[in-house]
């Protein structure tokens, strides 16, 4: 078995890595070649920081026989990749690995890195050098990081993603998806797809040049053909693929012990105490500090996470969340979604009511209380009130339209989110 890796391949402006890999699946199958099971769509690290988008790199594995099947399939992969790839892009670095060994533990350890820190590619060819892949570089080579590691990824639990491409002369043209198809096939198939739609904001669909039309995400093959069938398009599906992934899966985030154990460009589920109270910066972004014994850091909550925003702001010092999120470029603890473990009672404190119905005032320091209406007098202290706190103890998650990649969804957790 010839395992694939390939990343890098496209550019702000076009191309995907997922549509090349799909082109050279079919021209393999058109000369005869067994393509096992489905390719792999493996998202890695969402803070990389040569990312085009959502970061994702694609595997394929190739039945071969003998080393001349072997560089037959190696020149369709190679000339499909520097005919395809955005090459004139100064950030596109494609890189290709040609894998024929067991998937081993070194492989796997390099993959769930590549998902939760930064690595360099000088990693990527050490690893590769060490277990005998075979790798080819384009430009700077990069992409063998990302095709390393989507060889390697292991998926304990997956998703999958039907792809619909658009025809070419389509690209950069406004999609063509009917909005209330998308609504229905939601309606009927949620949850075994989700993340279709969001309100009125169609999810399915990205917002660039690339030839993908539009992705459905679920829980198996058989349900994204039945959502696909309900979608109605007003333009021509050049394509389909669908992909075994590793979306949705929290294969990012890694389960800190203490705050400052944390790093930056990395994804954690971390435990704590809300030590100030949220406060609203200009564009609507949320911010609170979250404390534990070991340290304190800044959890934010982005104005494209919307409502979530609302449930952030409820916070007090003294509440324990637990937090899922992932420290970004401004050091901040980006939060996908938190549990809110314990709601702290407020207490506020006044004066007592007087016997004849009015509320008292103090009279002095260590003097007690004086009835501004009647002039009665009491010693004693202030009577302690709880404040009434709208918030749930519970699971909240960001909605749709703000999900990562990466992200699982309460629903996947067999958790029931609060709102
Ligand atoms: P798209 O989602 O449209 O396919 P992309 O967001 O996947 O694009 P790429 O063009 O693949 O972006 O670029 C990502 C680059 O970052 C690749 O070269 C990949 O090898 C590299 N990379 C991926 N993960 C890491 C990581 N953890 N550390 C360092 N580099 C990484």
């Amino acid at each position: 078995m010839l395992h694939v890796g390939i990343d890098d391949t496209d550019s702000p402006s076009g191309m995907c890595t997922t549509y090349v890999s799909c082109l050279i699946i079919e021209k393999l199958k058109v000369c005869g070649y067994a393509v096992k099971g489905y390719p792999r769509l493996i998202r890695l690290n969402p803070f990389a920081p040569n990312k085009t988008r959502g970061n994702g790199a694609v595997s394929f594995r190739v039945e071969v026989q003998g080393e001349d099947e072997i560089e037959k399939v190696k020149n369709v992969v190679l000339s499909f990749v520097s005919k395809f790839s955005e090459l004139e892009n100064d950030n596109t670095n494609p890189g290709v690995v040609f894998y024929k060994g067991e998937i081993n533990d070194s492989l796997k350890r390099f993959a769930l890195d590549a998902i939760r820190r930064i690595l360099t590619i000088d990693d990527a060819k050490r690893l590769a050098d060490k277990i005998g892949a075979e790798v080819y570089e384009y430009k700077n080579g990069r992409g063998i990081i990302g095709a390393l590691a989507a060889i390697g990824c292991p998926l304990p639990d997956k998703t999958y993603e039907l792809i619909a491409y658009r025809s070419p002369e389509n690209y950069g043209k406004k999609r063509k998806i009917d909005k209330e198809s998308v609504k229905r096939m939601d309606k009927e198939t949620y949850p075994e797809t989700f993340d279709n739609i969001d309100d009125d904001y169609m999810a399915i669909a990205p917002h660039t040049p690339c030839p993908i039309l539009y992705g459905i995400r679920g829980e198996s093959p058989e349900a994204l053909i039945r959502a696909n069938q309900m979608i109605k398009v007003g333009e021509k599906i050049e394509r389909y693929c669908i992909f075994e992934t590793n979306q949705h899966t929290d294969q990012h985030i890694q389960k800190a012990e203490s705050i400052s154990q944390m790093k930056q460009f990395s994804c954690y589920l971390v435990s704590g105490e809300v030590k100030d109270r949220p406060r609203v910066i200009e564009g609507g972004h949320v911010f609170f500090t979250l404390k534990d014994n070991t340290g304190e850091i800044e959890c934010a909550a982005y104005e494209p996470t919307k409502d979530f925003r609302k449930i952030v702001m409820k916070l007090r010092p003294g509440d324990k969340v637990k937090v899922f999120g992932g420290i970004g470029i401004h050091g901040t603890l980006n939060i996908e979604k938190m549990k809110i473990e314990h709601v702290k009672p407020l207490i506020e404190y006044e004066n007592p009511i007087c016997s004849c119905g009015k509320r008292m005032k103090s009279a002095g320091k260590n003097k007690g209380f004086k009835c501004p209406n009647c002039g009665r007098k009491l010693n004693g202290q202030k009577i302690p009130r709880k404040i009434p706190r709208s918030l749930n103890e519970g699971y909240y998650e960001v909605p749709t339209c703000a999900r990562r990649h990466l992200s699982k969804q309460l629903i996947r957790m067999g958790i029931k989110g609060c709102s």
